[in-house]
């Protein structure tokens, strides 16, 4: 690594992460979008019925963007991370529709988050790989609050990638990460399946219990119970102000996965802090 101040590092993770962030609000449209169309496809085949006509939506990194309303092409100016939505007040440069806050959010998020990142690990090979894991999270909480899904195409490969860096070992070792990676799907399978035969609903989806085996291969076994705690505290700080706002009816169901996300980002950047913090408290340390 060349020698620069962390001050520079951070400064750079943050950009990275803001440029990072403008691609992820391409994933988070379009890879939906895509997955639909493909299962639209699957099911025409089976069900022997003729083949869809109308072309796949927009692929992720071929496709330039354009404005979702008026179809203009985005030129590079409109495409700057957070400026450019800031300096066209949140509006389209050519038909003046207003532009989602998605956009901006989910970019200053990357770029906070990386600085975040960077300012924890320093620069190193940690530092890469919790980069990773981080703009992974993002997508998947971006995609789950548009869509209530949690693709496999990020869950699974998120998975099978904190097993791998388990062997150099990265953050955890092989044996705290297969562990993590499988208690964390069996115990929210668990009670997943309990809460169905108890009450005969449904009250998460797959993608949570895939979402939690890839923060334990990430993170290990002893990761797991402080992200679930902190993300139903996040689930109900969130969904009890979205009820007392009145923007949520109760019986609307709100997806896990974006607080499963948080939750697993802030104990990768801030666990230890957190368990120093908890032990000083109680007196144990
Ligand atoms: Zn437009």
């Amino acid at each position: 690594m060349p020698e620069l101040p962390l001050a520079a590092w951070i400064a750079l993770a943050g950009v990275l992460g803001l440029l990072i962030g403008s691609f992820l609000n391409v994933v988070i449209l379009r890879l939906p979008a895509r997955m639909a169309a493909a299962w639209q496809r699957e099911a025409r085949e089976i069900l022997q019925l003729a083949p869809e006509e109308a072309p796949l939506p927009p692929g992720i990194v071929r496709e330039p963007s354009h404005c979702l309303h008026c179809q203009h092409r985005l030129s590079a100016l409109d495409n700057i991370p957070l400026l450019s939505w800031l300096s066209l007040r949140g509006r389209c440069r050519y038909c003046g529709t207003r532009i989602s806050v998605q956009y901006p959010l989910v970019e200053l998020l990357g770029g906070v988050m990386s600085a975040i990142v960077m300012w924890k690990f320093g620069p190193s090979w940690a530092a890469a790989g919790a980069l990773l894991l981080t703009w992974t999270l993002i997508a998947c909480a971006g995609i789950d609050v548009r869509t209530q899904l949690l693709p496999d195409q990020l869950t699974l490969p998120l998975l099978w990638l904190g097993l791998i860096l388990a062997l150099v070992p990265l953050f955890v070792g092989a044996k705290s990460a297969i562990l993590g990676a499988a208690i964390g799907y069996l115990s929210l399978w668990t009670v997943y399946w309990l809460f169905k035969l108890l009450t005969g609903k449904e009250g998460m989806g797959y993608g949570d219990f895939k979402l939690l085996a890839a923060l334990g291969a990430w993170m290990g076994p002893l990761a797991l119970l402080p992200v679930i705690l902190l993300s139903s505290l996040i689930g109900a700080l969130v969904g009890g102000g979205m009820i007392l706002a009145r923007r949520h009816q109760a019986q609307i169901p709100i997806p896990f996965g974006p607080f499963l996300a948080a939750a697993g980002w802030v104990w990768l950047v801030a666990g230890d802090t957190l368990l120093r913090g908890y032990l000083r408290l109680t007196g144990l340390a």
